[in-house]
């Protein structure tokens, strides 16, 4: 596990005045499975792996990824962030998550498919919509989803679809699931701004122009309170010289003509290109982080300007650029509750299949905005009367939560 995570798990553990052993048990995992799956046509194999971390108040939840860079390490990291991240917000959920260390755009799409089959059809005895519910990650989607439902389903015999969520529409999955996590972190922000008193117009500079920084841009261009300014992908970024608002859907379009958002500088003068490094420092009031992991460390945080910064991705900010932003009241709004909304309304499309039910997209959007600002509302309280930051406010909503439900009671909990 990370190191960083586990010093804010013992920190706040000892904030909490919580007993040695329920400290213990959130820096280790219940379970996990490390095995390989092969391709009958290749021959290839691949490490895989499923962690179940913690399930004091549910059934495990957590994504399945599909990346070279995936090991043990990473995915029991990302687990605990799990745990964390569902006891936050308040969902009946624990945590958990899966990964096989694969490049699929080296695979065929025949390729894909067994490859994913053959992982579901291992953890198929180790999971269950009572026990651990598998969803995407990086470079999984709902065709990856419902292949692995259908071989769970072959391998136990068993006609549910609640044992895997991010599934298609007609097949169990919910509506509003895809811009689930942008919309979700567009809640977080207009709330933690609101109960701030801040003042608008915001500048925003959005690094990843993927799906979750995508539809929340869609979201800050459509409203008059900010303006969006410079997005970036892995190629690179553009920025509005005028500070103008940029258009995401006209920016997402260059970029899927051509191969980057870089290209809409091409054909729009009052627009220039950053680099990936430069949008990180740009003076604006709100940035973004929807990429990858550690984008600022100690190589960049004393360079970043922005007032706000959203953790859209997990751990984007390092534990010790964390630490020296926000002493230089910087508000970090951090990953566990920032990219909420995916595991939210993935409990949401747990509940319909288990109920037999079908909601409506302005149902599903609804009940995300309340979960999400009456978790946003738990921890900036706290940031309030403890003058902590809004990660170790977090921090401290989910591991309190699962204390109480972990046995060491109320008493357990010092304040
Ligand atoms: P995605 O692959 O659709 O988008 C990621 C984007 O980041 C891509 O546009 C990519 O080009 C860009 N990128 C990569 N490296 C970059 C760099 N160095 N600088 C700038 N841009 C870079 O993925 P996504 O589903 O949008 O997820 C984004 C992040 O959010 C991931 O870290 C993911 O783990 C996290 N997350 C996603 C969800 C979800 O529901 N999709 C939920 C929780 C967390």
């Amino acid at each position: 596990m990370d190191k960083g995570l586990k010093r804010k798990i013992i920190e706040t553990g000892r904030r909490l005045g919580l007993p040695q052993k329920t400290v213990k048990s959130l820096l280790e995992h219940k379970a996990e499975f490390e095995f390989e799956v092969c391709l009958d046509r290749t021959k290839q194999c691949f490490k895989a792996y499923r962690i179940q971390h913690n399930s004091s108040l549910g059934p495990h939840k957590g994504g399945i990824r599909f990346h070279p860079s995936v090991s043990k390490s990473e995915v029991a990291t990302l687990a605990t962030l799990m745990t964390l991240k569902t006891a936050a917000i308040g969902l009946p959920l624990g945590g958990g998550k899966g990964g096989i260390a694969v490049d699929p755009r080296t695979l065929s799409k025949e390729d894909l498919e067994e490859l994913s089959r053959n992982y579901a059809r291992f953890i198929a005895p180790y999971i269950g919509e009572d026990k651990d519910i598998p969803a995407p990650d990086v470079n999984t989607d709902s065709s990856v989803m419902d292949w692995m439902l259908d071989e769970y389903q072959k391998a136990t015999k068993s006609q549910t679809k609640a044992a895997f969520t991010g599934k298609s529409i007609n097949n169990g999955g919910s509506r509003g699931r895809s811009e689930a996590t942008g919309l979700g972190g567009y809640y977080v922000l207009e709330r933690i701004l609101e109960n701030r008193n801040e003042k608008f117009p915001k500048t925003v500079a959005i690094q990843g122009l993927g799906n979750v920084g995508y539809h929340f841009a869609e979201l800050i261009a459509s409203n008059k309170k900010y303006k969006l300014i410079a997005v970036s992908d892995s190629v690179g970024g553009v920025y509005s010289i005028t500070e103008k608002n940029l258009d995401p859907k006209k920016v997402m379009d260059a970029k899927l003509a051509g191969r980057s958002v870089v290209d809409f500088a091409k054909k729009n003068q009052d627009t220039k290109l950053v680099s990936n490094e430069e949008l990180l420092t740009l003076d604006v009031d709100v940035l973004i982080l929807a990429a990858l992991s550690d984008a600022i460390t100690e190589k960049n945080m004393k360079q970043c300007r922005a007032k706000y910064i959203v953790e859209l991705a997990n751990n984007p900010v390092s534990d010790k650029a964390h630490d020296y932003l926000t002493k230089n009241k910087v508000v970090v709004v951090p990953d566990i509750i920032a990219n909420a909304g995916g595991v939210t309304v993935s409990y949401f499309e747990w509940l319909q299949n288990r109920q037999n039910q079908i909601w409506g997209k302005q149902k599903v959007y609804k009940k995300l905005k309340k979960y999400l600002v009456n978790a946003t509302d738990e921890i900036h309280d706290i940031v309030s009367s403890q003058g902590i930051s809004y990660k170790d406010a977090a921090y401290e909503v989910a591991i309190a939560r699962i204390a109480r439900n972990d046995g060491s009671g109320e008493q357990g909990i010092g304040k």
